[in-house]
């Protein structure tokens, strides 16, 4: 059995069945089994479904946030925006089916012709943090396309995805297209990257695993997409409205305690600015409201896990230069206070590895320049912002910082309606927007001879 435990009281919330190799085999048969009637499906038919799926999360929408909150730890406003996005997911690629258009090409004595075909069964692997929302990036676009899925939602959070199998049923959604199986990814998420009938995988997850996930890949040539870490900065510069800034600052790198892949954990400041800069700054941390998720006030929660915790106190030795700290709730839970790490240099480890917990480093830069540097002194590369009041500054430093999602004077990342996803050691491929559908279609050319 998994035992899943409630982050902010270290208590059991729920039991579930650990799912092995087995299950895992016989969630993909099952997918396989369904596939050829749902990508026959007409596509008008599938809009349908899809939408009804968005319909049917909306009307659950509080009884799945509640579940997320309390088995991640976020805090429930968190939970029911993420929430809201998944319908939103599901609403936006009902639109797909009816315009998975291709194209006609000119060629001597006939038709050419493109259509986008659905790959076959697709394993979705997710992480902890962001449960439901990220499995819903991927399950909107695989299952518009025709695709069937087996999503393995990660060990310390399956319950919304078990949740969501039974209400994509209510939906009515055909049995088989949707399989999720809740198990070690040492397992279970194996067999899904090794297994023959398996054709693409979508990851979502650390770097590290990525790694073996592309090298397990290989041996089928899978296609793959991967979804890993980062290390992303915000770049303020001296012109910028620094009140704004700071205010925000806190937000990009203690949201979901700092467990986010586009976590800001670094904070690059242009150094005539940066007393100013860090005066705002210091209030702004110590006002982020840390405690129980399920409070309607909260806007931080506990790691989700012991082991997290010690991995992030790990950043933050006795001796190291902590600027300002937060506070947190003391007793059961994994909680970790906000904290700020300054002075720093380029080469300390809290500046060059994910932390993955609410901690973040702040470094002067001399000009552009070297801001533009720093910010691409990394292995990663997922997002970034750039404050400035200098509209052709933002562009240059936009284009040239080597990341694949940046906001300007914002600290947003990810919209339904836009392409995310890394460049460098954040992986490949986009996940959301139009441009996800290509990762689960192939493009087929067909040539038909008019003599
Ligand atoms: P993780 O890589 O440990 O696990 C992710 C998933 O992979 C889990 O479901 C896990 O069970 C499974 N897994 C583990 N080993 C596997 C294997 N050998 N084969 C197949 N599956 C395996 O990541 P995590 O700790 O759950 O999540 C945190 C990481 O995810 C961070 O690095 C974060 O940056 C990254 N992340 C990236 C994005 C993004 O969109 N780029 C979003 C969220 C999180």
């Amino acid at each position: 059995m998994l035992e899943v435990i409630e982050p902010a009281t270290e208590r059991t919330l729920a039991t579930v069945r650990r799912a092995g190799v087995e299950e895992a085999d016989a969630a993909v048969a099952r997918a396989r089994a369904a596939y050829p009637a749902w990508r026959a499906v007409a596509p008008a038919d599938r809009a349908r479904l899809l939408g009804r799926i968005a319909d049917v999360v909306a009307e659950h929408a509080e009884e799945l946030a509640v579940l997320e909150a309390r088995n991640a730890g976020k805090p429930i406003s968190d939970a029911r925006g993420e929430m809201g996005m998944v319908a939103d997911v599901f609403r936006y690629y009902a639109g797909a089916p009816e315009r998975l258009l291709g194209d006609t090409i000119p060629v001597t004595g006939g038709h050419a012709f493109t259509v986008r075909e659905p790959l076959g069964v697709v394993g979705l692997i997710v992480p902890w943090n962001f449960p439901l929302v990220i499995a819903a990036w991927k399950l909107g676009p695989a299952l518009a396309a025709g695709n069937t899925v087996v999503l393995k939602p990660a060990e310390l959070t399956p319950l919304t995805a078990l949740r969501f199998a039974e209400l994509v049923l209510e939906a009515g959604l055909p049995e088989g297209v949707v399989n999720v199986v809740a198990g070690p990814g040492s397992t279970v998420g194996r067999r899904l990257v090794e297994h023959p009938d398996v054709a693409k995988i979508a990851f979502t997850g650390s770097t590290e695993v990525g790694r073996a996930i592309a090298a397990g890949a290989a041996e089928t040539i899978k296609r793959v997409t991967l979804e890993l870490g980062g290390k992303s900065a915000n770049v303020v510069f001296a012109d910028a409205d620094l009140d704004a800034a700071a205010a925000a600052a806190p937000g990009a790198v203690f949201g979901n305690a700092g467990q986010d892949c586009c976590a800001r954990s670094r904070i690059l400041v242009e150094a005539r600015a940066l007393d100013d800069f860090m005066a705002a700054l210091e209030p702004a941390v110590r006002a982020v409201r840390v405690g129980d998720p399920l409070d309607e006030s909260t806007e931080m929660g506990p790691l989700i896990s012991a082991g997290q915790r010690e991995a992030v106190a790990s950043f933050v030795p006795d001796d190291a230069p902590v600027a300002v700290r937060g506070s947190a709730p003391a007793g059961p839970g994994y909680w970790f206070a906000p904290t700020v790490l300054c002075p720093v240099g380029p080469a300390d480890r809290a500046v060059r590895e994910e932390i993955f917990g609410p901690v973040v480093a702040v470094l002067p830069f001399r000009d552009e320049d070297e801001a533009i540097a720093l910010a691409n002194d990394t292995i990663y590369g997922l997002s970034g912002s750039i404050w400035t009041r200098d509209g052709a500054r933002a562009l240059r430093v936009a284009r040239a910082i080597e990341t694949g999602v940046l906001s300007v004077n914002s600290n947003t990342s990810v919209r339904v309606s836009t392409p995310f996803g890394g460049f460098k050691q954040s992986g490949y491929g986009r996940e959301l927007g139009p441009h996800a559908l290509d990762a689960y279609t192939e493009v087929k050319s067909i040539y038909y001879a008019v003599p």
